[in-house]
């Protein structure tokens, strides 16, 4: 084992292999506040890479719903129960006050994926703590959609007065996920036959199928569960981050980076991915006008998905508004409340920033606000609001204009001659 440092964690942590980062992270940002579960994602990785025989049970892409849907069935709640087993009590955070960016979260005093392997009775070769899931939990990837959370204790039945901000009393989300091209992955780290790598010039994660043999180490190490086994071929496979749209190698492309196919489907407009610079300790280089570095890092608003697992994941998701805030915490850590409060209450640049999503298929490297008029002053939730209709410009690798779009969207007053034609 060997130290690197997980600023997700606010802390170093242990990891099988020396740190090696790449020049440049595959990452996303999800805002679950604007997913509807329509699939669209999950169906246009599907019909593009895993519509073979041998792979009927594979979604590389999915989107459950939570509290109770998963895919595999309960793989989260499995995950923190083996950590709080091995560590009982321990799996908490000190908070802190934001200020440090290499702890922008707090520090976690729990142990990761990797530490609690080093605990336990288990084979050297189980490097990570895990557990493979069974055929049953693979089966019907969006079971439970739809089911919210009722009065607790109290089985069948809707809380009736529980539509109020800020929280719900009856209540679910959808979480879309993919593999997250963690930092440190567990999948990696777990493969006996050095199979699995983490590719130097975007930090995607690949299984090569020519060494895998099989052993599903990955399976049961990836805490998020995005490895799966492919019966007739023997091997392993996952989300290959769509490589080639990324690399501008895609005959659409036209040379450009692009964003993934999961991306690009997204109708509810909640997904934007991109590529971020690394310093050579891993840590994100400041790249103020990129909007991912943005949203992560200054605006604080985009969360990683269970940073406690220690992978260091490049998946970020701006956390739902009206879900209890605990269970909200365990899933994305304690930077949630401030990231609430900042999102339901945008200031002139994160509102020009949300602008930018699925605006474009091409990967965003830069952005520019040129500022417009006041269109809006009011209240809301007793805090003053001011809108301005700012137009934001966003930028390819080259720095060519791909778009630009305002904060209003246009309107368009149908003629009296029209007014009951469609
Ligand atoms: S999410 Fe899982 S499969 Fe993907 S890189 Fe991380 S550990 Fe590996
Ligand atoms: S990035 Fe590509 S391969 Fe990965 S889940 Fe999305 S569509 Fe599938
Ligand atoms: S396509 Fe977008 S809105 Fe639809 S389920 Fe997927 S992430 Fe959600």
């Amino acid at each position: 084992m060997s130290d690197v440092y997980n600023w997700q964690l606010g802390r170093p942590m242990s990891y099988p292999y020396e740190a090696a980062y790449p020049r440049q992270q595959f990452a996303f940002v999800f805002n679950i506040n604007r997913c509807i579960a329509c699939q669209s994602c999950t169906m246009a990785c599907k019909s593009t890479w895993t519509f073979s025989k041998g792979q009927e049970h594979m979604w590389w892409a999915n989107v459950e719903t939570k509290p109770y849907g998963g895919y595999p069935h309960n793989w989260d709640a499995k995950a923190l129960q083996l950590l709080e087993e091995a560590n009982p009590g321990g799996q908490t955070w000190t908070k802190g006050d934001g200020k440090d960016p290499g702890a922008p979260y707090g520090k976690f005093d729990g142990k990761t994926v990797f530490e609690a392997a080093e605990n336990l009775l288990v084979p050297d070769s189980s490097r990570v703590v895990g557990y493979l899931p069974t055929d049953e939990e693979w089966n019907s990837p969006n079971i439970w959609e739809d089911n919210p959370v009722g009065p607790r204790g109290v089985r069948n039945e809707l809380d009736k007065e529980g539509v109020q901000l800020p929280t719900h009393k009856t209540w679910f989300f959808y979480l879309a996920r993919i593999c997250n091209h963690c930092s440190y992955p567990a999948c990696l780290a777990a493969c006996p036959r050095k199979a699995i790598y983490k590719r130097p010039e975007d930090g995607i994660v690949l299984v090569n199928q020519a060494d895998c043999r099989g052993y599903r180490k990955c399976v049961e190490a990836c805490p998020y569960k995005k490895v799966m086994y492919r019966g007739n071929t023997r091997v392993s496979e996952k989300c290959i981050a769509c490589y080639p749209r990324v690399e501008g190698t895609d005959p659409e492309s036209g040379g450009q980076p692009m964003e993934t196919r999961c991306m690009a489907a997204c109708i509810g407009q909640i997904r934007m991915q991109g590529l971020v610079k690394l310093k050579e300790n891993g840590a994100w280089a400041e790249d103020r006008y990129n909007p991912l570095y943005y949203l992560v890092h200054v605006a604080k608003v985009a969360l990683p998905l269970y940073p406690q697992f220690g992978t260091q994941p490049n998946g970020y998701y701006i956390p739902p508004r009206w879900v209890p805030r605990p269970y909200l915490r365990q899933m994305f850590g304690p930077g949630v409340d401030a990231a609430i409060e900042r999102y339901s209450l945008p200031d002139r640049e994160l509102l020009a920033v949300l602008q930018l999503f699925r605006r474009s298929n091409l990967i965003i490297f830069r952005y520019e606000i040129k500022e417009g008029p006041k269109v809006y002053e009011g209240t809301l939730n007793g805090k003053a609001v001011t809108l301005y209709n700012d137009t934001i410009i966003a930028y390819n690798r080259d720095s060519k204009e791909i778009f630009r779009t305002t904060i209003e969207e246009p309107v368009h007053v149908r003629p009296a001659q029209h007014a009951n034609s469609i």
